[in-house]
């Protein structure tokens, strides 16, 4: 292109991990850089670095972040036992996503990427389901134990003062299992405060579901606070905006998901978001068919792919083999972080590109060119099956033209 967009603030763009990274690069290399003066400041979160800077870098790229408002993020490496051998780490270094998102204080939003040709299980989805998963506490933070034999449970909370209040659990009469849980009214503020901005700035409704009969202190101050913030903050603006927030026992927000056409953001509960994320990537077709963004209360955007450093390919890359591997939520992630840099620096053409950039790797792949792991699932059948670096190839090709 003889113009380059041009742009003012510098995109976080955070490096990763394995086949993901050699795509990272791919889609740089071949979709942005031709069209665009890219302004990144770079972070390689590639486990050598985050091993070599003793994890600085992760906390400098969320850092980063904050400064700038929009992140870029690669799929990276959590390292566990095999990793800390296979990489020769000095230890095994956190999840740089956990590391972030704490630095961040956000909540994960994944909605689908729809095309014609890949049918989602449930026939009436026409339209894609946001999730917004509250990512702290609850059972993923509990204390448990089995109780093994007679006795009395109790709840206690001592204050700093001393004074105990006590309820009583169960009266076992034989053995069992017991747990205590626990959330912040901080923490689920802020997921209130990121579902409600999101639904916003995609101009759909939200959902939220919990159990409030049943769970009458716990679940209600879940409701209750969502209740607050949109009274205190987003009735007006939800009301100018034509969209609308509404609560409802989880079982019958399920029910009502089944039966609907999609387009809304579901809030779900840490636990619920966890199991109905996957129900849902699942139903909707794959992983790599889904965008990922952390968004934080204080207005900060990061954007991911939802999978992993697809680990498999990248052992066949290194043995010269060819991969099929899916780089649509990569460049998702690309195109979701131009978009909203350009909103936020007032330059229409980034998110114009963007808009070009999705389409033409939709239309690729409903002209029936694609990666392996989608053609085992298109209708009609795939036209062409393609390798990585075809599949970027065919998607600059259809660019090209709508470019021009
Ligand atoms: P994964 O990378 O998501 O891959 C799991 C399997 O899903 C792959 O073997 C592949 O199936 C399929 N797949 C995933 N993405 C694909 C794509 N773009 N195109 C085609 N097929 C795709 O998960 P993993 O193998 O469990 O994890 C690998 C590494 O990723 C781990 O070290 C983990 O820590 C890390 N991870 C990072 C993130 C993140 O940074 N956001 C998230 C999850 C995992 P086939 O082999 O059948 O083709
Ligand atoms: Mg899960």
């Amino acid at each position: 292109m003889a113009n380059k967009i041009q742009m003012k603030t510098p995109l976080v763009d955070i490096d990763g991990d394995e086949m993901t990274r050699i795509i990272w690069a791919m889609v740089k290399e071949q979709l942005l850089l031709p069209y665009i003066e890219l302004k990144t400041e770079y972070y390689d979160l590639g486990l050598k670095k985050r091993d070599e800077t003793e994890d600085r870098i992760t906390i400098e790229a969320a850092d980063a972040i904050k400064k700038y408002g929009v992140g870029v993020k690669c799929a990276t490496i959590t390292p566990n036992a095999a990793r800390v051998k296979e990489y020769n780490l000095k230890q095994q270094w956190k999840s740089p996503n956990g590391t972030i998102r704490a630095i961040l204080d956000g909540t994960v939003f994944r909605a689908p990427i729809m095309v014609k040709n890949i049918k989602p299980a449930v026939r009436n989805w026409t339209k894609p389901i946001h999730i917004g998963r509250h990512a702290y506490g609850d059972v993923y933070k509990n204390a448990e134990y089995r109780v093994p034999g007679p006795g009395m449970a109790e709840l206690v909370f001592t204050d700093e003062q001393g004074t105990e209040v006590r309820e009583t659990i169960e009266k076992f009469d034989g053995p069992g299992i017991i747990q205590g849980i626990h959330n912040l009214d901080a923490s689920i503020k802020s997921f209130a405060e990121a579902c409600f901005a999101y639904a916003l700035d995609q101009k759909v409704d939200l959902w939220f579901g919990a159990k409030d009969t049943i769970s009458k202190t716990y679940d209600s101050n879940f409701k209750r606070i969502f209740d607050d913030v949109y009274d205190a903050e987003y009735r007006a603006k939800f009301e100018a905006a034509g969209i609308e927030y509404f609560y409802t026992l989880i079982d019958d927000a399920v029910a009502r998901i089944m039966r609907s056409e999609g387009g809304m953001l579901w809030a779900l509960k840490n636990y619920d978001g966890d199991v109905m994320s996957d129900m849902l990537a699942s139903a909707y077709g794959s992983l790599a068919m889904m965008t990922s963004v952390l968004v934080s209360p204080h207005g900060y955007f990061e954007y991911e792919a939802a999978h992993g450093t697809v680990q498999k390919h990248y052992y066949k890359y290194l043995k010269g083999e060819k991969t099929s591997t899916n780089s649509v939520a990569l460049i998702f992630a690309w195109t979701g972080a131009l978009r909203k840099r350009g909103e936020l620096d007032s330059i229409p053409e980034l998110g114009q590109f963007a808009d070009m950039l999705e389409a033409a790797t939709l239309q690729t792949i409903e002209d029936g060119v694609m990666t392996g792991d989608l053609a085992k699932l298109a209708e009609p059948a795939a036209q062409r099956i393609v390798y990585t670096e075809e599949f970027i190839a065919e998607v600059r090709r259809r660019l090209e033209t709508s470019v021009a």
